[in-house]
């Protein structure tokens, strides 16, 4: 019946109807569905020996190469919650997140059991391992998967759970705070995933995805790996990324769709420079954070690939809007609503209700709900009722709706920089600051200042190496954008600090800049 939804079908339909496709290529090495489900019920009854089924959590620590799928569908498919941590988390962060999802076990790959062994000892939930030589080839002294899973009874069926029952929880990296939970359902995921292939993209069982997105992160686990999962395309992952290997393992394996965050763009672009050789790319996505339109264009001139833009957060699994290849694309926009989620802008919420802008073109905070909405934080009410109002997620995004329905994101409203009390946003003028010839990345944002309240500035990475001369980007910028908006100060740096999603973490930068300007104004 109705009850018997689960997210595990994505592979494991794909994996009974098409055993012989590609379903991953990893390090020289290409495993198949019929292969890749079979080791995964072999993790599944490892698990299950462990007292793993319908309601355990199952922490996770792994990079992308074939284990994550492995532990991830083998979770799922017990009907168990995945929980998969951040691969930056340092020690107190992992252990709070073990407690905090009450995992029944965690597992952990082999480079990262130096900060997730203090961390699950202290919140006493049991390590198993991955990537690990045995212990008498000079492993640590840890059980290992592989080894349970060979000793165990491979799961046939995978356990029947309700469609809202939990699937995963994937934690914010807590930038405002302590890391929040955010818990994600079976229907979700289907969802997000049929709804993604039906009217975002039109991924094929032939197509070659990129996978150089961390899939422990909600936009390279849905759109990356289960998308390609649902149709029996491969993946071919890539555990850091490095735009000149990206490039080559593009051409390798004749990748067809590339999927990324801004900055991995902007390294593809510089990688494009070096090489001639260019993958059978069919289009591009990008998400994740705003994608300069000059980037955009760049990318489709050097590729001969269109880059169609979404936007989407954690907390809606993730995908909310998108360009879709069925129309046009509005470079500049995030494009339509998906199908059965309404997006509209707020201007206030008063005494719990969110009070919605009607008139199209109206800036304000961007509210959605639909089927793609989290069940909500973990264990923390109080946090789940201010995000969620009237039935409204609160995105923290400032942004407009036009009267075709098509979103527009401004920019975070906690990045919005206030100098002499008028409201400037970092994503305007970082498209400007990139437009320039000698300008890769740019990051702007705002520093305390005693006479302005604060003041705005720019770190800055050359393009191909190059330094770029901070005292003649001043005057650029101010000749392209109202004077209220450009910066006073321009950092002229070597690369700019980025979490392993490719994401430029902005919060660090004005701690980093805040001493002494470098630059006179
Ligand atoms: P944290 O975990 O600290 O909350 P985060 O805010 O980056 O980190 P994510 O859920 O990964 O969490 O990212 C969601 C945010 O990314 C959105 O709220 C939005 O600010 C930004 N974003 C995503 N896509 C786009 C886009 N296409 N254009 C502009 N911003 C985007």
């Amino acid at each position: 019946g109705f009850g018997t939804l689960s997210a595990a079908s994505l592979l494991a339909e794909t994996a009974r109807r098409h055993p012989a496709y590609p379903a991953l290529h990893f390090a020289g090495t290409t495993t198949t569905y019929g292969d890749l489900w079979d080791q995964t019920r072999a993790c599944s009854g490892a698990l299950a020996a462990r007292g793993i089924g319908r309601g355990s959590r199952v922490a996770m620590l792994v990079p992308n190469v074939p284990d994550f799928a492995r532990v991830y569908y083998a979770a799922l498919s017990l009907g168990a919650v995945v929980v998969p941590i951040h691969l930056l988390f340092k020690a107190g962060e992992i252990e709070f997140v073990l407690r905090d999802s009450a995992a029944d076990v965690v597992v952990v790959a082999a480079p990262l059991l130096a900060e997730a062994v203090p961390a699950a000892e202290r919140a006493g939930v049991p390590v198993v391992t991955v990537l690990a030589p045995a212990a008498d080839q000079g492993g640590p002294a840890l059980p290992r998967l592989e080894d349970e899973a060979a000793a165990a009874t491979p799961i046939g069926l995978h356990t029947p759970v309700h469609p809202t029952d939990a699937a995963t929880i994937l934690y914010t990296s807590g930038t405002t705070g302590l890391p929040k939970g955010a818990v994600g359902s079976h229907l979700a995921a289907v969802e997000q995933v049929h709804c993604s292939l039906i009217d975002s993209f039109d991924l094929r069982h032939d197509d070659v995805v990129f996978g150089g997105l961390p899939l422990f992160h909600a936009f390279g686990q849905m759109a990356v790996m289960n998308c390609a999962f649902r149709v029996g395309a491969s993946v071919v992952l890539l555990p850091r990324f490095d735009p000149d290997q990206a490039l080559e393992l593009l051409v390798a394996h004749r990748a067809t769709v590339f999927t990324a965050v801004p900055t991995m763009f902007v390294g593809m672009l510089e990688a494009a420079h070096r090489s001639d050789a260019r993958p059978p790319l069919r289009y591009a996505v990008s998400g994740g954070a705003a994608l300069p339109v000059t980037v955009l264009e760049a990318f489709a001139e050097a590729y001969g690939a269109e880059v169609h833009e979404g936007y989407g957060l954690t907390e809606t699994s993730p995908s909310v809007s998108f360009n879709t290849v069925h129309e046009p694309i509005r470079p500049g926009t995030v494009g339509r609503p998906m199908w059965g989620v309404d997006v509209a802008v707020a201007d206030a919420v008063i005494d719990h209700e969110v009070h919605l802008l009607a008139e199209p073109g109206t800036l304000g905070e961007i509210v959605v709900r639909g089927h793609n909405l989290m069940k909500g934080y973990l264990g923390r009410p109080d946090a789940s009722a201010a995000a969620v109002v009237d039935g409204w997620f609160r995105t923290g995004d400032l942004g407009t709706l036009d009267a075709d329905g098509i979103v527009t994101v401004v920019d975070r409203k906690k990045d919005m920089i206030i100098r002499n009390g008028y409201n400037v946003y970092p994503t305007e003028v970082e498209a400007v600051l990139v437009g320039h010839p000698d300008v890769a990345m740019a990051a702007v944002f705002g520093v305390q200042d005693p006479v302005h309240g604060q003041e705005i500035h720019a770190a800055v990475v050359g393009r191909d190496g190059h330094a770029p001369d901070a005292g003649e980007l001043v005057p650029w910028v101010r000749e392209r954008v109202a004077a209220f908006k450009y910066p006073r100060v321009v950092h002229v740096v070597d690369e700019l600090p980025l979490g392993p999603s490719g994401k430029i973490l902005k919060r660090e930068l004005p701690g980093r800049f805040a001493p002494a300007p470098t630059t006179p104004r």
